[in-house]
């Protein structure tokens, strides 16, 4: 089971060591990446923040995508039966709006919560992932999908 705000394990699926250099640098400051304290300190592009949420571009976007945007909770929180119904809400009127803004056809939501030993997540505080593939990437194995672990 892992303890604390990120989880080293589960970021073997990133296809650069530097995400696992970050994750590994965060785990030893022992903060959480995504708390209003340090977010923006590991976390660089621009915010766009609502009442229960943060939206912004993923720093280590899931490959080949065309968009991958998180949208992080603002209190920390790991499990969704910690989320108010309010937070529900806004949050399925952000992944509306984002899918419509980014005129995204044809995408992903992936949120995991919990202990992130049975979810694959790096980071424990609640966010979602919106992704949109790219198949014509050449790296994209249309067998296979843009893959990333969700169990
Ligand atoms: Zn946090």
């Amino acid at each position: 089971m892992s303890k604390g705000f990120v989880n080293q394990e589960n970021t073997h699926s990133r296809p650069d060591g530097a995400y696992g250099e970050v994750i590994r640098k965060i785990a030893k400051d022992g903060v959480c990446p995504f708390c209003r304290e340090h977010l923006t300190e590991y976390h660089k592009h621009p915010l766009d923040e609502r009442k229960f949420w943060w939206i912004t571009d993923n720093m280590w976007p899931y490959k080949p995508s065309l968009q991958h945007k998180l949208v992080i909770h603002k209190e920390h929180v790991s499990h969704v039966n910690e989320l108010s119904n309010d937070a529900w809400v806004e949050l399925l009127e952000i992944q509306k709006e984002l899918s419509a803004k980014l005129n995204i056809v044809g995408g992903t939501l992936v949120m995991r919560f919990g202990e992130t030993h049975f979810t694959g997540a790096s980071v424990s505080h609640l966010h979602t992932n919106l992704v949109q593939s790219d198949p014509e990437d050449p790296s994209y194995d249309p067998k296979k999908g843009l893959v990333t672990r969700i169990g």
